[in-house]
């Protein structure tokens, strides 16, 4: 306990947690600029979900604890029983959940980097240690590498798809054969907070790995991103009951409002609204990705609602420069800047920012 920061109260902190940076949100746009700096949505809410959230007045009663009724709508989608559902504040809350449940000091958890900024916390809120394989070249994950890296302290592995910041997907037959090379002991999350953009066909899909039914892996969702509730935090877990229990176990009880509920399930109801807005997005990003290639940049494959400007040591002032042209983006410092698919309006100010900076 002797390597506590000075802090100027003598209230005493684990060292660990007073190590972590203070959490940074995305930059906050001016009026007319454009806020691209956290892969949030560009529209409205879906058809339906102002009128449901506006409904959802008996705030004076706290929710449902299990959020059941959005339990039992996922469950049928997904064709399972809905004790293999678990809906929490945002996926970002399963993820501590699951770290908090599987792993203490000196267990490891495991991930490709970079990745999305929350799982090197999560490890160190959990008490736990970070173990890191460098993602390939092309921005993707390394599994052949990251099977190597499992030892026998390995208590959960993350494979984020496609991955934040980085935008390429992992394949349906390498998550198999990666899944094949863990340990049953060792619990596999796949994170797909971007699952809906993915037009890849050879990516793996959440619903083909739930319905292999193994009792090691959980995939998650979200309805902060395609679904553009961000603002009202609700995301949800699929996987085996006992391993979910665990999460359950380890979360705030009450955490997922009644409003959020509501939204999430007026949103399941605009399946044909999500579609369109989803395809519109992604032909954005595909539209965009390509012409920052013919400008010279060497874009990753981007299967989000982001694209990754390799920009290395050069990051904090490219992402200043589209700051002074009005675009708010996410430099990762000494790596690259992250942009997010927002209004059609912005994209030729990325472009000519992005031609510039090259
Ligand atoms: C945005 C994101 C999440 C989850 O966000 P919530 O708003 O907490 O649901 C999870 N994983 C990744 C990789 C993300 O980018």
């Amino acid at each position: 306990m002797t390597d506590i920061p000075p802090t100027d109260i003598p209230v005493r902190v684990r060292p660990e947690i007073a190590g972590l940076p203070a959490y940074k949100q995305g930059g906050q746009a001016g009026a007319d600029a454009f806020k691209l700096s956290s892969n949030e949505n560009p529209y409205e809410p879906l058809p339906g979900v102002v009128a449901a959230v506006q409904a959802a007045t008996a705030f004076n009663r706290y929710p449902d604890a299990s959020a059941a009724r959005l339990r039992s709508r996922l469950a049928d989608r997904f064709a399972i029983t809905p004790d293999a559902v678990h809906i929490a504040a945002g996926s970002v809350s399963i993820l501590f959940q699951l770290a908090q449940a599987t792993s203490g000091p000196g267990d490891e958890i495991l991930f490709s980097w970079r990745s999305f900024e929350a799982y090197p916390s999560l490890a160190t809120v959990a008490g736990a240690t970070a173990v890191t394989v460098p993602n390939r070249g092309d921005g993707g994950h390394d599994l052949d590498a990251m099977a190597a890296a499992i030892t026998d302290r390995t208590r959960l592995v993350i494979v984020c798809t496609p991955n934040n910041p980085t935008g390429p997907v992992v394949t349906q037959a390498a998550f198999d054969a990666f899944v094949a090379a863990v340990p049953a002991d060792v619990l596999v999350v796949l994170d797909e907070a971007y699952a809906e953009f993915v037009t890849d066909p050879d990516a793996v899909r959440g619903e083909a790995v739930v319905a292999e039914g193994r009792p090691n892996v959980v995939v998650l969702r979200t309805f902060s991103k395609a679904y553009g509730l961000a603002g009202l935090r609700v995301g949800y877990a699929i996987g085996h009951t006992r391993v979910l229990d665990a999460a359950r176990a380890t979360g705030i009880p009450l955490s997922v409002t009644a409003v959020a509920e509501e939204a999430a399930l007026a949103s399941l109801d605009a399946e044909e609204a999500l579609q369109e807005r989803v395809a519109v997005i992604a032909e954005r990003r595909d539209r965009l990705a390509a012409r920052l290639r013919e400008a010279g940049w060497d874009v990753p494959e981007a299967q989000g609602n982001f694209v990754w400007l390799p920009a290395g040591e050069r990051a904090l002032e490219v992402a200043a420069a589209f700051e002074a042209a009005g675009v708010i983006v996410r430099p990762f410092a000494g790596d690259g800047v992250r942009v997010s698919i927002g209004e059609e309006e912005s994209l030729e100010r990325v472009v000519e920012v992005a031609a510039a900076t090259r």
